[in-house]
């Protein structure tokens, strides 16, 4: 899996805010295939809920997808990832394995 450092995320082409919100999402990994693994991202604040998907097939940026709508708006047309995204990336980085 593709996984972006913490140094790129916080001083990176990141939106500040998404990764502030990124830090406070809960992370499950739902299950894993060999094309690909898939995230459940909960705001325990609002209680919304947003699914992503890491692509072994695709190139970057879009090997990371998500159902939200800055996905579509944002990260498709300028590969600036959603908070749920970088979420994900930070909840992996601290997996101990
Ligand atoms: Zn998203």
């Amino acid at each position: 899996m593709r996984l972006l450092s913490k140094d790129e995320i916080k001083k990176g082409k990141f939106m500040p805010t998404s990764v502030k919100r990124a830090e406070r999402l809960i992370v499950n990994k739902e299950y894993e295939t060999r094309r690909h693994v898939a995230f459940q991202v909960t705001d325990p604040k609002s209680g919304s809920e947003h699914v992503v998907y890491y692509k072994r097939e695709k190139e970057p940026p879009l090997d990371w997808v998500c159902d939200c709508e800055w996905y579509t708006t944002q990260t498709i047309h300028n590969g600036k990832y959603c908070a749920h995204i970088l979420a994900v990336h930070l909840a992996e980085l601290d997996r101990p394995d």
